[in-house]
């Protein structure tokens, strides 16, 4: 069996997309209770609405690039949202459609370093860091796991599953960490004890995307 070489077309990245709504849709209401006991319990509410827009937006339609795609996700994101989490999601896809820009596939490599750039937007515009109970502690995990398997040569799947893993862990983590970031913060100590709601759902934004991209995984 040859080396199995994941290629990302724009096409298979929309179903990623549609895949990562549906996992919104699903955990609306888990995503709600999560912030409900550290935050004003909107969350779920705010992406459920969020990845509407994006669905209706992107399914059915043909992209060409990758650039012109992830700017109407971000732009359905930051429209609809809301919240804290609209313009920090929007920024996310928004800077790694800058960085795939007009190509019409990625390789996994160009995928993790569209990423990256992703969630150095998000760390730009909330000014945040990692242990701050926010997003970043599952897409920081997430970017530097998949750029390191990548750059080691690790098989594709494998570097997947295990950026996964790490933004699986870093999700746990935010359960002892104190707030720093958004209305949690407010709570200070308070907020010890509870997954941050922004961590849950990148991680199932993220573990769906993974998923379908295996599932297309092609052997060249
Ligand atoms: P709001 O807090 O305005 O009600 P949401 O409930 O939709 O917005 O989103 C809250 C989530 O946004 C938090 O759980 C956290 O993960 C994320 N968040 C808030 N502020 C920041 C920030 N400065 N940097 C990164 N993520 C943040
Ligand atoms: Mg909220």
């Amino acid at each position: 069996m040859g080396d199995v070489i994941l290629v990302i077309s724009v096409e298979n990245f929309i179903k990623s997309l549609l895949s990562s709504a549906n996992a919104v849709f699903a955990s609306k209401d888990m995503l709600t209770e999560l912030d409900a006991a550290i935050g004003d319990g909107d969350h779920g509410i705010n992406l459920d609405r969020g990845f509407k827009t994006v669905k209706e937006k992107i399914e059915g339609k043909s992209y060409t690039a990758f650039s012109e795609l992830l700017r109407d996700v971000a732009k359905a994101l930051l429209f609809s949202v809301g919240g804290a989490s609209g313009p920090l999601y929007g920024q996310f896809f928004l800077k790694m459609g800058m960085k795939l820009g007009s190509k019409p596939e990625a390789t996994l490599e160009e995928f993790a370093n569209a990423v990256k750039a992703g969630v150095g937007g998000v760390k730009s515009i909330g000014k945040g860091e990692r242990f701050d109970k926010t997003m970043l502690d599952v897409l920081i995990p997430f970017s530097e796991v998949l750029s390191t398997c990548v750059n080691e040569k690790t098989p594709c799947a494998e570097c997947l599953k295990r950026a996964i893993e790490a933004a699986r862990e870093g999700r746990d983590e935010t359960i002892n960490l104190i707030a720093r970031k958004g209305r949690a913060s407010y709570l200070g100590e308070r907020s010890v004890g509870h997954m941050d709601p922004g961590a849950a759902s990148s991680f199932l934004i993220l573990e769906a995307m993974c998923q379908a991209l295996l599932s297309v995984e092609t052997d060249r």
